[in-house]
């Protein structure tokens, strides 16, 4: 059986060939996502920007910038590897040696993605049928990462989880969906950083909000020892 990496490695160079939508020709390249494959939590932004389609990864912009800002806020760290590239090695205890053998502590560890994977032009929103022709990608990576958290970042990454909901009333709320692929799986909807990122009330939200991602994901593992103990009872 592959490591939960190399199984993102496999997935990553299949979605690399993609064209199953009319984004691909548009855009400079694909971009898969980046993190731990061990990952507990999982960041599911809209999809990438402009200088997220030059670089093949998500979240390196001014949005990508606040994103990392965030992180620090409750210590976690966004490390600079490339895990979807071939050069790089990675171990099951979170340590990621990058090709130039530095290591990297990723601690709990994030992955982070985005729900349509192409660059769509001019930044526009992306189609229905864009979003349904990535989908199985992202179910994908959560299937293989099996994060204990999923923070879905902006109301289209909110919406393709839970079509109801309006993402001004369900922001820093953990709610919980049984999907038939993925099963059941917490998650944490929050605004998204380039949103905020011009807008002061906004931008207090979704700290506030961001903040509650370390007790929100303790609740869940402590909810988790208590369903493996009565196992045994
Ligand atoms: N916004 C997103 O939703 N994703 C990115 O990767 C970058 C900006």
């Amino acid at each position: 059986m592959e490591s939960k990496q190399e199984q993102l490695n496999i997935l990553n160079e299949k979605m690399l060939q993609c064209s199953k939508c009319a984004l691909r020709k548009d855009c400079q390249q694909v971009v898969p996502g980046e993190g731990s494959a061990e990952a507990e939590i999982m960041f599911i932004g809209e999809g990438p920007g402009k200088k997220e389609d030059e670089l093949g990864r998500p979240f390196v912009g001014a949005a990508g910038k606040f994103l990392a800002e965030m992180l620090g806020l409750i210590n976690l760290k966004r490390e600079s590897v490339y895990p979807h590239t071939k050069n790089n090695n990675v171990n099951t205890s979170n340590k990621i040696t990058t090709s130039n053998q530095e290591k990297v502590n990723f601690g709990v560890g994030v992955y982070i993605a985005n729900v349509v994977k192409c660059r769509p032009p001019e930044n526009r929103d992306p189609l229905p049928e864009e979003v349904q022709a990535c989908w199985p990608w992202l179910l994908e990576q959560i299937k293989i990462i099996q994060p204990k958290l999923i923070v879905t970042l902006g109301k289209h990454s909110m919406e393709r989880f839970f079509s109801n909901q309006k993402i001004s009333e369900v922001h820093g709320k953990a709610l919980r969906k049984d999907f038939p692929e993925i099963g059941k799986q917490v998650f944490l909807s929050l605004y998204h950083p380039a949103a905020a990122l011009y807008n002061g009330s906004m931008r207090e939200i979704l700290i506030k909000d961001f903040k509650r991602i370390p007790k929100v994901l303790e609740k869940i593992k402590e909810e988790k020892r208590f369903i493996d103990s009565s196992i045994s009872l």
